[in-house]
């Protein structure tokens, strides 16, 4: 396989799709105009992010599984992809973002850097266009995981140590609340990929960085 070029790697890596219009209100009727300056209540805003996870869940698995086919490389063709649903708190517009991963070898490095993972290039997609909220992350890979934090379920492949450490940082970016899906499209054994047979483990952030006993301090997420 060639490498692609940098530039495109770089200037590709995350793909807005087309803005979603989706200026939510949580009700139906217009709210009075007293109350339309209120600030929406976290409980409500949590159900709505959720409501639009939901609403949306077909098209980030199908632009993470586009991202890994078309915007990954690994020189050892270990090929994953991300979506993240993110919202704008300022402009109340949620958007997504997609990045595959780079994982060089040591004759493809990029200049200081090894190894890139699709989560973390989405997530920075998303901080670089202003989406300062991830609602939701959503990983799709044929690999199944190998860093597993006990014998629960391995057969999706999990966000790595460094992504871990890097979800930490996010605080109020990613809180305990936001989504993680990882899903396996390997299919069966030939590598057909049906409804049946692809794999998807949701999950909250808290409770998938809550498996990891690796840092003396919580988790920095609510
Ligand atoms: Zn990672």
């Amino acid at each position: 396989m060639l490498e692609p070029c940098l530039h495109a790697i770089l200037d590709s890596r995350s793909m807005p799709e087309k803005p979603l219009s989706l200026h939510h209100h949580e009700n139906q009727t217009a709210p009075a105009p007293e109350r339309s300056q209120k600030r929406i209540s976290a409980e409500l805003l949590l159900k709505r992010h959720r409501e639009t996870y939901a609403g949306f869940y077909q098209r980030l698995v199908a632009a993470a599984a586009e991202a890994r086919d078309s915007l990954a490389y690994s020189y050892r063709d270990f090929l994953v992809g991300c979506s993240v649903l993110a919202w704008n708190k300022e402009k109340d517009e949620y958007h997504i973002f997609s990045a595959g991963n780079y994982l060089a070898g040591k004759r493809t490095l990029r200049p200081g850097q090894r190894k890139d993972c699709a989560e973390r290039l989405a997530i920075e997609g998303a901080e670089a266009a202003g989406y300062n909220s991830i609602v939701a992350i959503v990983t799709v890979s044929s690999e199944k995981n190998t860093d597993a934090a006990n014998d629960e379920d391995n057969a999706t492949l999990k966000p790595c140590r460094q992504c871990r450490d890097f979800f930490r940082t996010r605080k109020g970016e990613i809180t305990g609340t936001t989504i993680l899906c990882t899903v396996n499209d390997a299919g069966d054994k030939l590598g057909n990929a049906t409804a049946q047979n692809v794999h998807a483990e949701e999950q909250t952030m808290r409770k998938f960085l809550n498996q990891y006993k690796e840092s003396d301090q919580l988790p920095a997420i609510g």
